[in-house]
């Protein structure tokens, strides 16, 4: 269903609410109004009736006492007028009546409680009064009327006086009713009374007063005219349907008169009231709509959320995924890169060993000679030892032997250091004394230094010593000093100086020659691998010696002084607390 669809049909459905919310609240209050109005006409008739009560027997008891009766016997005795007078005019007082007076037979008004005031009704005829007529005929009269004399309206009850004498009169009490009428207006409703003829006579609307209900005919208007009931007033015009006041009409007949009593009570909750109720319920209803559409779009809301949740679980899922197979990438390439570092550790390795021979096939390029000194030697001490052992000389023979044994340890020497320099070197670690390296390097050097004629220079007190692979650290030597000689190979009274010493608490080697150095523009690349300025060199052996140093937690440096030195200086860290290892020095 689409949005517009929805809110006509909202619309319609509120119209509907308000609608019938207005009805039953218009009738509620129809109803509500019709018990009011009733229980008022009940209240304002029964007041109407309680004030006619209170004074039906005034005529009758007044009638009984002795002053009307010496009156009504002696009309024309001045003494009995005036004591009727005041008995009159005290009871009026007493009683609360606007008047009392006593009529003869005739109807005339012999006594009179207002006897000593101007409209005194003393002398007055009042025959053509029905209450006259009403009470000579049956004993009693009751009539609402306009005062003829004072020209105020009242009410008159009248009762007939027999004297046993055969006299007789009328006693006529007439009741205010103004007092009870402006009761009625202070009041809410409207109150209408009217007369058996259908005129109004009391009515808390002045504009209604004396107007008669309906069409009066003829001959009553002519008869109401003639008994003066009410003065000599128009009566006109009838009272409309428009001429009643708004509101909820109650009717009812007054007990003991033919009067009318209508009560018009205001409308409760017409109007402004269920108009305020449906707009009320229309409005509550759309609260509800309201909260309704947010907890929907709320209960939408949480429903997306959690998609959104699901779905980013999802994603994490996923990524966690990747992840995981991204990781067995890294795992896999990192066993790839670990074969790798193993293949090239070996690669190195076999540089090293190729460095290495190398070094060595250049340091001993003089031994063949020093191997065939001895080799002459023993050859000819041989032969003369045969001849010697032929001759029986003894003594010669063994001074020969022992000059032989000289030679031949001398041969087992050299094999030994070459044996164990061109050994592959492994990656054990021991303690080793730095001054044993630099002698051993200097021992299987001197026969290619004295080939150049080079003096090699050695200072190496034993004791100072490291942890370390002691093949590795001479071929760093060998090659520090190797070096050292070809920088000096052709100079004259060339000399390389090998120290080792202790300093800063660091073991250190220094190589030293007067050679011409290394070119300014070339000392940053010294220790780059295949660096080399020799026609027949590899490069090689700077790049290795410093990885070999830099393994050993050391350093490698260059100088050059001022005065034409060039030194190379190996650091290393001293073992334990720098003594001298316990172990036996190798033979040479
Ligand atoms: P190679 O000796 O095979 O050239 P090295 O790595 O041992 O390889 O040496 C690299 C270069 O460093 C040499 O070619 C040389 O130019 C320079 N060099 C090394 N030691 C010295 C030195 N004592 N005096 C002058 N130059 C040196």
């Amino acid at each position: 269903m689409s949005v517009r669809t929805l809110a006509f049909l909202l619309v319609i459905a509120q119209a509907l609410l308000a609608g019938a919310i207005y009805r039953s609240v218009d009738a509620m209050g129809e109803r509500a109004t019709q018990r009011l109005a009733e229980d008022r006409l009940s209240l304002l008739s029964d007041t109407l009736q309680s004030t006619i009560d209170r004074f039906v027997a005034v005529p009758d008891i007044v009638g009984e006492s002795r002053s009307i009766a010496g009156l009504l016997l002696a009309p024309t005795d001045p003494e009995a007028r005036s004591r009727a007078n005041a008995a009159l005019e005290r009871a009026t007082r007493e009683v609360g009546l606007a008047a009392l007076y006593v009529l003869d037979d005739k109807g005339k008004a012999l006594a009179a409680s207002n006897w000593r005031e101007p409209t005194s009704f003393v002398g007055h005829d009042y025959a053509f009064r029905p209450y006259f007529t009403q009470a000579m005929q049956n004993g009693r009269g009751r009539y609402y009327g306009v005062g003829v004399t004072t020209g105020q309206a009242g009410y008159f009850l009248s009762s007939r006086v027999r004297l046993d004498e055969g006299v007789s009169g009328v006693v006529v009490a007439k009741v205010d009713f103004t007092p009870l009428l402006e009761s009625w207006t202070s009041g809410r409703e409207h109150v209408l009374v009217s007369d058996a003829d259908g005129i109004v006579f009391l009515s808390t609307d002045p504009a209604l007063q004396y107007r008669p209900l309906g069409r009066l005919d003829a001959a009553r208007s002519a008869e109401i005219r003639r008994e003066l009931r009410y003065s000599n007033l128009s009566l006109e015009p009838v009272i409309g349907t428009d001429d009643w006041p708004a509101g909820q009409r109650a009717t009812r007949i007054i007990d003991g008169t033919a009067w009318r009593m209508s009560v018009v009570t205001p409308w409760v909750g017409k109007g402004w009231a269920p108009a305020g109720a449906a707009a009320l319920a229309v409005m509550a209803s759309l609260v509800l709509i309201l909260v309704l559409v947010t907890l929907r779009q709320r209960r939408a809301r949480l429903a997306a959320e959690r998609a959104a949740y699901l779905e980013l679980e999802g994603r994490v899922q996923a990524r966690t995924k990747d992840l995981a197979g991204a990781l067995e990438r890294l795992e896999t390439e990192i066993t790839e890169r670990q074969r790798i570092d193993g293949e090239l550790h070996r690669a190195r390795d076999e540089l090293v060993q190729a460095a290495k021979l190398a070094a060595m096939g250049k340091a001993f390029s003089g031994l063949a000679h020093e191997i065939n000194q001895p080799l002459a030697a023993l050859r000819t001490y041989l032969s003369s030892l045969r001849l010697l052992i032929t001759r029986g000389a003894e003594t010669d023979a063994l001074a020969n032997i022992t000059v032989m044994e000289g030679a031949v340890q001398r041969l087992a020497g050299l094999t030994g250091d070459l044996r164990r320099l061109a050994r592959r070197s492994d990656e054990t670690s021991e303690t080793i004394d730095l001054g044993d390296i630099a002698r051993r390097v200097a021992e299987l050097m001197k026969y290619r230094f004295a080939d150049y004629g080079v003096a090699l220079e050695l200072d190496a007190p034993q004791g100072i010593t490291l942890s370390g692979n002691a093949n590795r650290l001479e071929q760093v030597v060998l090659n520090l000093v190797l070096n050292a000689l070809d920088a000096v190979a052709n100079a004259e009274d060339a000399r390389v100086a090998v120290r080792v010493f202790k300093e800063d608490d660091r073991a250190r080697l220094s190589v030293t020659d007067h050679g011409p150095g290394v070119p300014e523009t070339e000392r940053g690349r010294l220790f780059e691998p295949f660096f080399t300025t020799k026609e027949d060199g590899v490069g090689l052996g700077l790049a290795i010696s410093y990885a070999i140093v830099r393994e050993h937690g050391g350093t490698l440096e260059y100088e050059r002084s001022g005065a034409g030195e060039t030194r190379f200086l190996v650091s290393l860290p001293l073992s334990g607390d720098g003594k001298s290892p316990d172990t036996t020095p190798e033979q040479h």
